[in-house]
């Protein structure tokens, strides 16, 4: 096989807490098509670090799934839950230049510490922390740490990042979110000690040299807090296109978590098309390898002429 231009890189990269079901496959097919449309590389990461959601053989049987679809990496697949030591040095790397603080807070304690600041508690909303452990207001005051926090004013001030923060989705143009506002001081280690998303993805999409990030609009409100930990790192900032997400009958994002049925790889084409048809692409008919050509041809034109290399 002849290696990809150094060029472009792209990932999908999927939480392994259940089968792939047809929501994820747009994400995953999106991010593949982009990569060949770019005569790029593609690989799978399994972000395993949410431990206590991961169903086991998940990894493998997703695993199997793509290549049923023929969606295979470049490379072989990488799992999050190897990479500890890496997310440690990042860790460190934010505490020592004070962008990051350990929180001794419960959920009881930043509840009343919200009420005292005037506002009710609703349900289903989230808050952003009121900054109570951070070391300018007194640090942990005695109490043991449990979770770690990035001080995001302090990181906007470090990386002369404007609020809000504005930058680009190839799909979706210009976006912008104000995160010291919207999300507040979020968490880089958990207080059981786990990773967070944020930060695993941020050092991962680095660490593997991703260059395009092809991923579902339901993480689009992610990306803000990405990009400033990227900054906060010194990590260049990939190019983001959120595709489309599909809806289940009740008119929620189809997810595993509301029991989405697994994907049916039994008829490989029939499961791509369906997500073709979310993408926009025209349906296929022929062997397997043809389809995904044709489509690779479609999404050039549409997505990636402006990329390709010369
Ligand atoms: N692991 C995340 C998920 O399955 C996707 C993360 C990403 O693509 O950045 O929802």
């Amino acid at each position: 096989m002849t290696r990809p231009p150094a060029g472009y890189r792209g990932r999908f990269a999927p939480s392994p807490t259940g089968p792939l079901h047809a929501g994820s496959l747009v994400a995953a097919l999106a991010s593949w098509l982009d990569a060949r449309a770019h005569h790029g590389a593609w690989r799978v990461r399994i972000e395993d670090v949410d431990l206590g959601r991961c169903v086991p053989g998940a990894d493998r049987e997703i695993l199997r799934q793509l290549a049923a679809l023929g969606l295979v990496g470049d490379a072989e697949p990488v799992w999050q839950s190897a990479h500890g030591e890496r997310y440690q040095q990042a860790l460190d790397h934010l505490v020592s230049a004070s962008l990051a603080y350990p929180c001794a807070c419960t959920r009881k304690d930043i509840a009343q510490a919200l009420a005292a600041q005037g506002w009710a508690h609703e349900r289903h909303v989230e808050r952003p922390y009121p900054g109570t452990c951070r070391p300018e207001l007194g640090g942990l005051r005695g109490r043991p740490g449990r979770a770690w926090r990035l001080h995001v004013p302090a990181c906007l001030r470090a990386t002369h990042t404007p609020s809000p923060l504005v930058w680009h989705d190839r799909r979706l143009g210009p976006q912008a979110q104000d995160v010291a506002d919207t999300v507040g001081d979020f968490v880089l280690r958990r207080a059981d000690g786990l990773w967070a998303y944020q930060l695993a993805v941020v050092v991962d999409d680095a660490d593997q040299g991703i260059t395009h990030v092809v991923r579902g609009a339901d993480l689009t409100d992610n990306t803000p807090r990405q990009i400033l930990l990227q900054r906060a790192l010194g990590l260049p900032t990939p190019q983001y296109l959120h595709t489309p997400l599909v809806l289940g009958t009740d008119g929620e994002k189809l997810s595993k978590q509301h029991g989405a049925p697994a994907l049916d790889v039994s008829a490989p084409l029939t499961a791509l098309n369906t997500a073709a048809q979310v993408l926009g692409l025209p349906a296929q008919h022929g062997p397997l390898d043809q389809a995904l050509a044709t489509w690779t041809g479609h999404w050039a034109q549409t997505w990636a002429v402006p990329h390709r290399p010369a």
